[in-house]
């Protein structure tokens, strides 16, 4: 067992910090407080072969690792907090679904501008009467001749006031397994991108109208029955919202650590306050610990998709250690961490989200408590007999 990163990971990593430094540092808190998607970051990101970083050569991508697209995200939110989503949106969002499942005339048709940062994937899971129980999805998707036709809405869904494409989960038929999902432009007839609203992270989302919109059959890109491929999928996804929790985590962190060895208060700088330095050593040991289970998952996805059980044990320690390191950082910070000058109060903001995003807290428990037991605890009440 080794637990230092290997040489040609911790090169990647400098290259990428280099970058970040060079290009993104100006600019970081603009960005973060502007709710449009950053272009400009997205091209030099792309540029830089930050995006499909594990897709493979053929498809457009930089045939690296998955540990190579952790390992980006971590160094880019070091320096530019929403940067990150960037390297999210371009690794590990429904872009990786797509890449995993999608035809050669899919992804000859759209991965060229989502690699080259020019278009954004927005993903359409969440449903008003469908959240953690996604199964429940109720929009439709109805075959009629070389044409699907489609009905019903979504809501929540991440980059949908900028995205161009949607991947949107659709009910073919009753049950699990009729659910698949299909690719919808912006602009397909009867799909309407509905007026943005705002969470408490200043993320903007639009509600997404089908009403008999129509898309040619050549855009499915799972049919019924791909439901359980497609959560496959999802649990890079999981990876993605992890590295970022835990990259903004100590991104106030480090803000944190700075600020307690230069602020005076007392005559003396903060860090010479115990109280202080005990907040710094639990914050410290919980990113550590889970920074651990996040690199154990990624290198699990190395010889395929990472396991359900070990990306929702990663996603939970970092969505946890991140959010408890950013909010004790900005603790630390005093005024300074609350105000919109400094990224930390972003940062508790952001994670805040993926602690609900992605699987909650509590679906990811009941996920890793089966796999404890080794047997599956069905979340609906049992039928009437
Ligand atoms: C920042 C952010 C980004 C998002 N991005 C997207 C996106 O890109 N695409 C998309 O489709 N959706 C997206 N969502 C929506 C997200 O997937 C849902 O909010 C999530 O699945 C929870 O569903 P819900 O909000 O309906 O809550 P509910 O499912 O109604 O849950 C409410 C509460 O009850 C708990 N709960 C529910 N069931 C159980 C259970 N069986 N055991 C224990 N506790 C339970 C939940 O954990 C939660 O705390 C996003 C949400 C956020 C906050």
């Amino acid at each position: 067992m080794n637990f230092e990163l290997s040489e040609d990971d911790k090169a990647f990593a400098d290259a990428v910090a280099r970058f970040a430094r060079d290009k993104l540092a100006k600019g970081a808190v603009e960005r973060a407080h502007s709710p449009e998607y950053p272009w400009e970051a997205a091209r030099m990101i792309a540029e830089q072969g930050l995006l499909g970083i594990a897709f493979p050569v053929e498809d457009g991508g930089q045939g690296g690792t998955l540990m190579h697209a952790v390992l980006a995200i971590q160094e880019v939110a070091a320096v530019c907090p929403r940067s990150a989503d960037i390297v999210q949106a371009g690794n590990f969002g429904p872009i990786r679904t797509f890449v995993e499942y999608a035809t050669p005339e899919q992804k000859k048709r759209y991965l060229p501008d989502l690699l080259g940062g020019r278009s954004v994937i927005s993903l359409g899971m969440t449903e008003p009467e469908a959240g953690s129980a996604v199964t429940e999805l109720r929009t439709t998707a109805e075959i009629r001749g070389d044409e699907v036709v489609i009905n019903g809405g979504k809501i929540f869904s991440t980059h949908s006031s900028d995205a161009s494409l949607f991947l949107i989960y659709v009910r073919f038929g009753p049950g699990v397994d009729g659910i698949g999902s299909v690719l919808i432009e912006r602009g397909a007839p009867g799909f309407t991108v509905g007026k943005p609203g705002r969470f408490m992270n200043g993320e903007q989302w639009s509600p997404l109208y089908f009403e008999n919109a129509r898309i040619p059959v050549s855009n499915i890109l799972l049919g019924p029955g791909g439901f359980k491929k497609q959560i496959a999928g999802f649990n890079v996804e999981r990876l993605g919202n992890a590295s970022r929790s835990l990259a903004l985590g100590r991104h106030a962190f480090n803000l944190a650590r700075e600020h307690a060895l230069t602020r005076r208060q007392f005559g003396r700088p903060l860090c010479e306050f115990q109280g202080l330095q005990w907040k710094f050593a639990d914050m410290w040991m919980r990113l550590e610990q889970a920074q651990l289970l996040l690199y154990r998952a990624a290198l699990e996805g190395e010889r395929g998709l990472p396991s359900a059980q070990s990306t929702a044990m990663a996603k939970l320690a970092c969505n946890e250690a991140g959010w408890f390191a950013a909010n004790e950082a900005l603790q630390v910070l005093g005024g300074t961490g609350f105000s919109q000058d400094s990224l930390a109060e972003y940062c508790v903001r952001r994670i805040r989200g993926w602690m609900i995003a992605g699987g909650s807290l509590e679906m990811l428990r009941n996920r890793i408590a089966e796999g404890v037991f080794g047997r599956s605890f069905p979340q609906r009440p049992p039928k009437a007999t």
